[in-house]
């Protein structure tokens, strides 16, 4: 094993919380954050509610404050997804109300800007300054595929304007190869653009909908000729969010209950997993479907948690909280 300073973290499952910073113009606003321990505690204080009810803690294992940094985030993630060069596959989610943080984790807030990108772009570029490193020991082929999960549904985003089937671990989803950032770089703004033009019937569908950035690895070894194969799944999860029957209606009722299904089967398959329960109920949701050879067994999974600190989202807060302490 190359990167197995990862094996020191308890099992295969961990879970991470970010908060989500005030947005500019928010200043002084109070935080239901009371207090954020050393040891992956965190303790919310809900103002509604009597003083003697008020504060709860949660565990987990870290959790990144307001001003942690992108890179800081990254190096904590560094170690899982290197191990997908030594034949893991890895999932990273990312879980959360809409506007909590999510799509800033997994992607950044913008493209362009290397300094704030998220956890997707630069695992590929650690990924392939590693992959080149190495080249004399070991040659690696890197490809990557996009796809979304909207009620239920299995889409799969093109990413090039000619696309070739190719049937991995999803069936009809173009998989990519990639030599460089640059080449990734110029895919998502692709991808961008074909689900733009995809969902201009369906409003803001982003944050209703999964999206799923894969990356498949593999090595050859040059002196023994093996090989083996890793393959690494970027989530952005559809917000989490409890939609009031009495809000929705037709459409978005249907969509509201799909993602209900899918984030609750899919906290059903971790926390299987995190139990060593011996039924892992993978065949529920669509999500759990695509993911089920990269969940389990030797995959590591690593969720990453986000809240608002408004007060307004105090019990979006703790419903999150809860459905995360349930699978750490
Ligand atoms: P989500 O994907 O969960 O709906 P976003 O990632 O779009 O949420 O975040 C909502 C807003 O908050 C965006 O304007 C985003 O740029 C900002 N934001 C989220 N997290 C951070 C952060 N850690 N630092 C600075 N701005 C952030
Ligand atoms: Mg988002």
């Amino acid at each position: 094993l190359l990167y197995n300073e990862v094996q020191d973290l308890k099992g295969t499952i961990r879970v991470y919380c970010r908060v989500r910073p005030f947005l500019p113009g928010q200043k002084d606003v109070q935080s239901t954050v009371d207090y954020i321990g050393e040891n992956g505690n965190i303790m919310i204080v809900n103002p509604f509610k009597q003083e003697k009810d008020a504060r709860k803690v949660f565990a987990f294992n870290k959790v990144f404050g307001q001003n942690v940094s992108q890179e800081q985030i990254y190096t904590d993630t560094q170690p899982v997804i290197r191990s997908v060069l030594d034949g893991f596959n890895v999932c990273i989610f990312a879980y959360g109300q809409t506007g909590s943080g999510k799509t800033y984790t997994m992607s950044g807030p913008d493209l362009m800007t290397e300094t704030t990108w998220g956890v997707n772009y630069r695992a590929l570029r650690d990924l392939f300054h590693i992959s080149n490193a190495r080249t004399h020991v070991v040659t690696y082929e890197i490809g990557v595929q996009m796809i979304e999960i909207y009620n239920e549904q299995l889409l799969t985003l093109d990413i090039r304007n000619n696309s070739q089937l190719n049937g991995l671990n999803v069936p009809d989803a173009s998989l990519v190869p990639v030599s460089s950032t640059r080449d990734v770089l110029d895919l998502m703004r692709i991808g961008q653009k074909n689900r733009a033009v995809g969902a201009t019937a369906l409003n803001e569908r982003s944050s209703r909908s999964h999206s799923v950035l894969t990356v498949h690895v593999q090595g050859k070894e040059l002196a023994s000729g093996s090989i083996l194969r890793g393959c690494l799944h970027l989530v952005d999860l559809a917000g989490s969010e409890r939609v009031e029957k009495s809000e929705a209606v037709g459409e978005r009722l249907k969509e509201a209950q799909h993602i209900n299904k899918s984030l609750s089967a899919l906290g059903d398959v971790i926390s299987a997993l995190a139990q060593k329960s011996s039924h892992v109920p993978y065949r529920n949701s669509k999500l759990t479907q695509v993911l089920q050879d990269s969940l389990g067994g030797q995959a590591k999974t690593l969720m990453f948690v986000h809240i608002n600190p408004e007060v307004n989202a105090v019990g979006e807060t703790i419903s999150t909280l809860k459905f995360a302490q349930r699978v750490a």
